[in-house]
């Protein structure tokens, strides 16, 4: 078994016993295998050991690995997320390759990945909420969610999914299950308007056991998947 194949079994495994744990459904957390700055052979050997949902940061690098698998890969069971900052002149090629975006932060993203969603499945779009008030640069303020909300349930090519977030960097526990815990009772009032909301977007290597006590449905995890990752991160 590769190093991968490895920690991708480790990864479950830890999943499975949180939801255990706080009495969550089992399988009810799906993992996210964040695969930006990686090498098609390393999302190969990913796809061997079962994952099939892929996340990707970088516009290009995401588009080129979707046309690789798509050419070279029997089947087309792979998911694509889209979890980066999203520059407008970038929406169109989102909108034409991936099947999730989850960092939709403001009404002319949305807009832009409606118009430009042609002739393919709804895209299922997840709000970017900052949870972290201004230690974090990303994300729409809670109070402006809602808003933007009403805006993707009218537009016909976005099918809005629920919320996700990158909350500050802390390591104690208490202040990560807070911050969780806010984006968890934000899709619960949206759950109200929006019956389809089902997904929560949170949880990273750091600190998935408090994301996963909130009521994470999704974990995005990388270098604990992939390992360092090693070529540009300026743009991070
Ligand atoms: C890079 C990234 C991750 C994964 O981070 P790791 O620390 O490598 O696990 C998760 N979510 C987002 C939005 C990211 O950009």
């Amino acid at each position: 078994m590769s190093t991968i194949q490895n920690n991708i079994e480790h990864i479950k495994g830890l999943i499975r016993t949180a939801e255990e744990k706080f009495s969550r459904q089992p399988h009810s957390v799906q993992l996210l295998a964040v695969s930006k700055t990686k090498p098609i052979e390393a999302l190969e050997q990913a796809i061997a050991s079962g994952q099939r949902q892929f996340g990707e940061n970088y516009v290009q690098e995401g588009v080129d690995k979707i046309h690789h698998f798509n050419e070279h890969y029997n089947q087309t069971e792979l998911e694509w997320h889209f979890i980066g900052p999203i520059q407008s002149n970038k929406t169109r090629l989102i909108a034409e390759n991936f099947d999730w975006v989850h960092s939709i932060d403001r009404e002319k993203i949305a807009q832009r990945l409606n118009d430009q969603r042609i002739n393919l499945a709804p895209l299922q779009v997840l709000i970017q909420v900052n949870t972290s008030g201004e230690a974090s640069k990303s994300g729409i303020d809670h109070a402006q969610t809602f808003a933007l909300a009403q805006l993707i349930n009218d537009l016909p090519n976005l099918t809005l999914r629920g919320l996700m977030s990158i909350p500050e960097n802390v390591s104690d526990y208490a202040s990560q299950l807070a911050a969780f815990e806010h984006l968890k009772n934000l899709q619960l009032q949206l759950q109200q308007h929006y019956p389809q909301v089902d997904t929560l977007s949170m949880g990273m290597s750091g600190d998935m056991q408090a994301a996963i006590e909130a009521g994470s449905t999704m974990v995005r995890i990388g270098t604990a998947i992939f390992g360092e990752r090693h070529y540009p991160t300026a743009k991070e």
